[in-house]
C-alpha cells in the first residue's frame, strides 16, 4: 500500500561520512532527489579520524598504488580546489584548509638509500625539493639534516568540510533514531525508519564499516568489505603546525604527521604511517613508549617539551580485494536496487560520486516524483568530533 505520507526520493543514501555527503550533493546537482540517513553522527567512522590529506598522487608514485589509482588521485586536487573556492561542485567555501601543501622529509640518518629512487619520482611527479630557508619550522633546526620536498597536497579540517556539505542539504539529512534499524522490504528500495515509510528507486550504502551489516540486512552476500586496522598516535601540546611524511629506507612513510589546532592555541599531531600500521599489534602503552622514543628522533626540530601522548584505534573500511591489499580506487558495486560503495580514500569521494552517477545513468534511473515533507519527523544528525577532541586518557 502506498501511503501518501511516505517519503519518495530517487536515491536513499545510508551513511553520512565524506562519501555519502559528497554523493548527496552530486545527486542533487544532477537533478535527482536524494535523502541521506545517518545512524550516529556525520563522519563518525573514519572521516573525522582521518588526516584530511587530499593526495595528488605524488606520494603514491613512490610505488604504493597501481598506476590507475595514481591517475585518478591526480585528478582530485583540482576538484577539491574548485569546491573550496565555490566555483564548481559542492560549496566548501566555509571549510577550513589547514595547509595548502605537505612536505616529504627524508632525514639523512635513515634516508640516504632512498635518494636515488627519489630522483626518478621527482622527474615523474610534481615533487620539488626546497631550500632550507623554506623548510617549515617543525623540520628546521641546526641539528636536522636531510632533504625536504614540497608536495602539492591540501590538508583539510574534515569536520568543517562535513559541516559545509551538510549546510547545503540539511533538510535531506536525517538521523536514524538510536535503537532503530531500517528494514528493507525483501530486497526492494523501500524501508521504514521510526514509522516513516521511505521509497526510492535505488538505495546507496556508503556507511563505511557499517556497510557489512547493511548488506546482510539487504540480503546481499556476494559483495564483501575488508577492514585494515590502524593504531594512530596523538601528540597534544605541540607548537608547530607540521604536515609532513617522514620517509626512511622504504617508500612507505615511517610517520605521516598532520597538525590539528586545539582550543588552547597549540596543535594536536595525528600521526599515521608505518608507526600506526605496526602499532596495531601493540598495546597503547607500548606504542606510546615507541612514539616517545622515535618521533623526537625523526623530527629533531620539533619541540616535544610539553607533549602529551595518547593513541586511538580505527579501521579503514574498503571493498574487499583478493589478498587483502589496498584497492586501487573507490569500489562501487550494484545488486538489484542496491548500490554499495567505499571511497578507499577521503580524497576519492568525488570519484565515488562520479561512478555512482554513471551507474545510475547506465541503469536508466531518471529523476521522478519526490516528496520529502515527512523527513521533518526525524532529527538532524550532528557532525562527529575527532577522537582527539573527545574525552580520552593522555600521558
Ligand atoms: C586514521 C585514518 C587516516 C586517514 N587519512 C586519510 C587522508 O589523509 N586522506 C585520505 O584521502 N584518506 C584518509 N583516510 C581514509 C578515509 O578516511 C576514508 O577512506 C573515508 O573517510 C571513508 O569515508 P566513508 O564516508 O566511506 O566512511 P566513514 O567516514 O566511516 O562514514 C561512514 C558513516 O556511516 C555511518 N553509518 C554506519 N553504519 C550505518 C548504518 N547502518 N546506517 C546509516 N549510517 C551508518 C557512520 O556513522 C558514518 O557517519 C584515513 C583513514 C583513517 C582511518
Amino acid at each position: 500500500m502506498r501511503d501518501p505520507s511516505d517519503v519518495v526520493v530517487d536515491v536513499a543514501i545510508f551513511g553520512g561520512g565524506i562519501a555519502g555527503l559528497w554523493l548527496l550533493d552530486r545527486l542533487q546537482r544532477e537533478g535527482f532527489s536524494a535523502a541521506l540517513f545517518e545512524a550516529e553522527q556525520l563522519g563518525a567512522g573514519q572521516s573525522v579520524a582521518s588526516q584530511g590529506i587530499i593526495h595528488g598522487g605524488a606520494k603514491y608514485t613512490l610505488g604504493l598504488l597501481r598506476d590507475s589509482a595514481v591517475d585518478e588521485l591526480r585528478e582530485m586536487p583540482p576538484i577539491w580546489r574548485s569546491a573550496l573556492s565555490a566555483s564548481k561542485g559542492p560549496d566548501l567555501s566555509s571549510a577550513r584548509t589547514l595547509s595548502t601543501r605537505t612536505f616529504m622529509w627524508v632525514p639523512k640518518q635513515v634516508g640516504s638509500n632512498l635518494l636515488g629512487a627519489f630522483s626518478k619520482i621527482v622527474m615523474r611527479s610534481r615533487v620539488s625539493s626546497i631550500s632550507r630557508s623554506d623548510w617549515p619550522a617543525g623540520l628546521n633546526s641546526p641539528s636536522a639534516k636531510g632533504s625536504v620536498y614540497a608536495l602539492d597536497e591540501l590538508v583539510l579540517d574534515v569536520p568543517s568540510v562535513l559541516e559545509a556539505l551538510k549546510a547545503g542539504h540539511a533538510s535531506r539529512i536525517r538521523r536514524i533514531p538510536a535503537g532503530e534499524v531500517a528494514h528493507f522490504e525483501s530486497g526492494h528500495a523501500r524501508f521504514r525508519i521510526a514509522g516513516t515509510g521511505i521509497r526510492a528507486q535505488r538505495v546507496v550504502l556508503t556507511a563505511g564499516a557499517g556497510n557489512q551489516a547493511l548488506l546482510a540486512r539487504a540480503g546481499i552476500k556476494e559483495v564483501r568489505q575488508q577492514l585494515r586496522p590502524l593504531h594512530q598516535v596523538l601528540v597534544a601540546g605541540m607548537k608547530e603546525p607540521l604536515y609532513a611524511h617522514c620517509v626512511g629506507r622504504s617508500s612507505r612513510p615511517l610517520a605521516t604527521v598532520t597538525a590539528h589546532p586545539s582550543a588552547g592555541g597549540d596543535y594536536v599531531w595525528n600521526v599515521g604511517g608505518s608507526i600506526a600500521e605496526e602499532g596495531v599489534g601493540q598495546s597503547e602503552r607500548a606504542l606510546i613508549a615507541r612514539a616517545r622514543r622515535d618521533l623526537p628522533r625523526l623530527f629533531p626540530a620539533a619541540d616535544f617539551g610539553r607533549a602529551r601522548w595518547s593513541t586511538f584505534r580505527v579501521n579503514r573500511a574498503e571493498g574487499a580485494e583478493a589478498g587483502g591489499s589496498r584497492p586501487a580506487g573507490p569500489l562501487v558495486e550494484s545488486r538489484g536496487s542496491f548500490i554499495v560503495a567505499w571511497p578507499t580514500k577521503l580524497a576519492l569521494a568525488p570519484a565515488l560520486a562520479e561512478r555512482v552517477v554513471r551507474l545510475l545513468n547506465a541503469q536508466q534511473v531518471r529523476p521522478a516524483d519526490s516528496r520529502i515533507d515527512s523527513l521533518a519527523r526525524l532529527d538532524e544528525p550532528e557532525i562527529a568530533r575527532p577522537p582527539w577532541e573527545r574525552p580520552m586518557a593522555w600521558s
